[in-house]
Formats: C-alpha cells, structure tokens, sequence
C-alpha cells in the first residue's frame, strides 16, 4: 500500500470508527486510484480525496410507526448525501435489518463513481433504516414509508436528491413513500426513481440492473472472446436483480442453475424457471424453498454456499460480501473464468485480488450494476420533460450506456498498465469525472 493510501485510510477509520463497509469500499478505491494521484498532483494539492471521503450531509431521522397490534414502534432513518460535484445526488433506499450509519456510507460512496460511471450527470447518495419489511402487512409497510417520508421530503428534491430502491424497498414501497411526498408537498415531480408505470416511472426501470448486468458482463466476455452461449451460470439472490439477470443471460442461451435466498439455494439442471422464481418473490412474497414445489426436479438446499456449485460464470446478485476469499478459491477451483457482480460490493477485497491473480475476469458492481441507476437517470429526464419513452427506446438507451461504461473500465485499465483489470478500470474512469469536476468547481 502506497504511504498516501495509508494515509488516507487511517484517517478514515479515525474519523468513522466502527463503520468497517465503508473502510472496505474506501481502501479499495484508494488502492486503485493512487497511480492516478501520482501523476496528478493537483488532486493532491486541491484536497479532492479528502473531501470524496468526507459526505456533504448527512441525516439520521426517528421514523416512529404503529403496528397492526397499535403497538409504537421506532426505527432509524438514513440519508447520506455523499457528493453533488456532477449531479443532483442519486442512489437507492436500503430497508434492512443490518443497516446503520457504515452501511450506507459505504453504499453512498461506491455511488458516487458509479453515478459518475454512467455517462448521465448524477451525484451520488444513499439512504434507508434498519426497519424489516420481511413478515410486515401492507398496511404496517405503509404507515413506516409514510412516517419515513414525512422527515426525508425536508431534505430531497427532483434537482436536489433524488432516492429510489434498494434491497427491501421496490414499487410498493416507492409508491407508499411518492403518495405521502405528494400530499406534503402538492406537487407531482420526479422526486424518487422506480415509480409504477402510469404515474412518473419508466418501463424497463424494473428489468435495468439485471439487464444492464448481464450487457456489461455480455461485453467483458466478448472482448475475451468469450459469450454466454451455452455457459453454466450461478446467480446468488432472487430478488429484482438476480431474476432479471437470470432471464437476460438465458436470453443469450446460457443455463442458470442456481438462485438463492437468504436461507438457502435452488439447483435446477434444466434451467431456473423465471415466472416461478417471480411469482414466488413479487406476488407470494416467500421463500425461495417454495419453488421446489413448483419444479419438482429441481433441489432445494438449507444454507450452504452457492459458490460450492460448479459454474462458468458467477452473478452474485444478493448483497455485501457474498463471496469471500475461500468461496473465490473454490469457485476457481470449480473451473469458473468469469464474475458480474450485480449486488454492491458482493465480493471481499481479499476474493477480488484473489480472482485478479488468477486471471478471472471481474465486472466491478460500479460498473457492472450501474444499470439500474443509470435507468434512474432516463426515468428523471422523461419526468423533466413529461413525456414517457417506449420500453425498446430505454432499453436501447441502457444497452449503449454498459456498452460504454465496460469501453470506459477497459480503456482506463489500459491507460494506466492495467489490461484487463476491469475493477481498476472502473475505479478510476469513475473518480476522474468527479475530480475534474471538484477541481473546476473551487473548494
Ligand atoms: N439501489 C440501486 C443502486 O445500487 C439503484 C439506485 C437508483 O436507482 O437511484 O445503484
């Protein structure tokens, strides 16, 4: 490690103790960008990593709530407005469990070059709380989304901030939280992505990170000389992501045979069949164990680790650190050559540098899942106009956008003696937007 990085990274962890994602994601960014400081000292000089490091705002709110037995309930709400030097700032809501003030700092930063990474002019934020939606009624997901609103609309807005999705939040609570913004604030603007067809969202927002994953790992393989053709796929996760990915890759004729939840994973030789992963995820809203039922050839296995099971290609589709240095090994050792990762930072630093070394081709998230947010910024600019583009028009839009952002990954990697090190790539196509912009723009 180069003395700035450590530099750097010590004061991190001095200033955010405990918040071990966000010193994750910090280290591996820094590493990646300090050739890039080398031969720009004016970075150096302007204080631009410093103040990456440091977020513009943020905000911790009390979202108190009733539940259905009319017992008050309390949870903690989160906005990191992260950096606004090239856009309004964007990024998803995360409602999970695990989610404290590291979690979206670490999510908020990873943004900030993923936005920036997606050609569209948009900052980089990150929200959500540690409220669970997981065996919540309708009606108690809804009084939480209306409480979270009723702080969050103070400090958000269509040029301002604008949030979407993440894990656990998807149309019905985008919906929940767009009609309580409305009531407050009368008016009708694009101020949160992912909205349902009809009232402000955009077709193909829905499919965009999965579809967008599989174009940029589409354009890493050929650019190996390789395809998904006829390809063993693993996919971790069976939320919006992973099934989207899923039906894209089959699209191009490879054969998924794993997707997972939290408690476990599915084995389908014949190929994992979407509408029931769907019906089960969107409209049961169970578990995946269910789809056994509906596939009867298909396994079921209670925990254990995808990446046990023998794959080409690899999608880790469901959240941080999904795939440790023992589970890269033994996926190697399995005879996988390639990684897309859909999730955020669904890789170690450890399994990352590890596949590197083995000459496994890696899809950085920043890049490989941009696709969503990168929809995001197409929903914003037909809302601006007041007009809604045709599904074939956003997806043509989206497949060009991965296909530039994998040509900016692989020319960055180029540039700075990196061939073929896509995660570097990314890293640093993505941090010097940004810093360009801070440098033009003054302390
Ligand atoms: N949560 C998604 C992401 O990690 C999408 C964010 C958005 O659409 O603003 O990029």
């Amino acid at each position: 490690m180069s003395s700035i990085v450590k530099k750097y990274l010590d004061d991190v962890k001095k200033r955010n103790p405990g918040e071990v994602e966000f010193h994750q994601a910090v280290e591996e960014v820094l590493e990646s960008i300090a050739p890039v400081l080398e031969k720009n000292p004016q970075y150096v000089e302007a204080g631009i990593v410093e103040r990456l490091l440091e977020p513009e705002r943020q905000i911790m709110f009390r979202v108190p709530w009733v539940d259905d037995k009319g017992v008050v309930q309390v949870n903690r709400g989160f906005r990191v407005q992260f950096n606004s030097a090239i856009g309004p700032y964007k990024g998803g809501l995360r409602f999970h469990p695990s989610v404290y003030l590291g979690i979206i700092k670490f999510l908020g930063f990873e943004q900030i070059f993923k936005n920036s990474l997606t050609t569209l002019p948009i900052g980089g934020g990150k929200g959500g709380s540690d409220f669970d939606p997981k065996g919540k009624s309708d009606a108690e997901v809804m009084r939480f989304c209306q409480s979270f609103m009723t702080e969050l609309c103070k400090y958000i807005g269509a040029d301002t901030d604008v949030p979407a999705g993440d894990i656990g939040v998807g149309g019905r609570e985008i919906g929940f939280m767009y009609g309580q913004y409305r009531k407050i604030r009368n008016e009708f603007v694009g101020v949160l992505t992912g909205k349902g067809i009809g009232w402000g969202g955009s077709l193909a927002r829905t499919e965009a990170t999965g579809y967008g994953l599989i174009y940029f790992t589409r354009e890493m393989l050929k650019a190996n000389g390789k395809s998904f053709d006829g390809q063993r796929v693993v996919i971790s996760g069976s939320g919006n992501v992973a099934i989207y990915a899923c039906q894209k890759a089959q699209s191009y004729g490879a054969k998924v045979v794993v997707v997972s939840d939290s408690n476990g994973y599915v084995i389908d030789e014949d190929g994992i069949d979407v509408a029931t992963v769907k019906e089960i995820k969107e409209v049961q809203r169970a578990r995946i164990s269910e789809y056994v039922k509906a596939r009867p050839n298909a396994t079921y296995v209670a925990g254990g680790s995808v990446w046990d099971v023998k794959c080409d290609i690899a999608l880790p589709c469901s959240t941080q650190n999904d795939i440790n240095e023992e589970s890269a090994k033994k996926l190697v050792a399995n005879g996988c050559y390639a990684v897309g990762e859909g999730a955020n930072m669904p890789c170690t630093n450890e399994a990352v540098k590890y596949f590197l070394s083995k000459g496994i081709l890696v899809g950085p998230a920043k890049a490989a899942n941009a696709g969503g947010v990168a929809t995001s910024a197409l929903e914003m600019s037909q809302n601006s106009q007041r007009l809604e583009w045709t599904f074939e028009e956003v997806d043509a839009k989206l497949d060009s956008i991965m296909t530039s952002i994998f040509k900016a990954c692989d020319e960055s990697s180029k540039e700075f003696g990196m061939t073929g090190n896509y995660v570097a790539g990314a890293n640093i196509a993505g941090f010097q937007k940004v810093a360009k912009a801070m440098l033009a723009q003054g302390i």
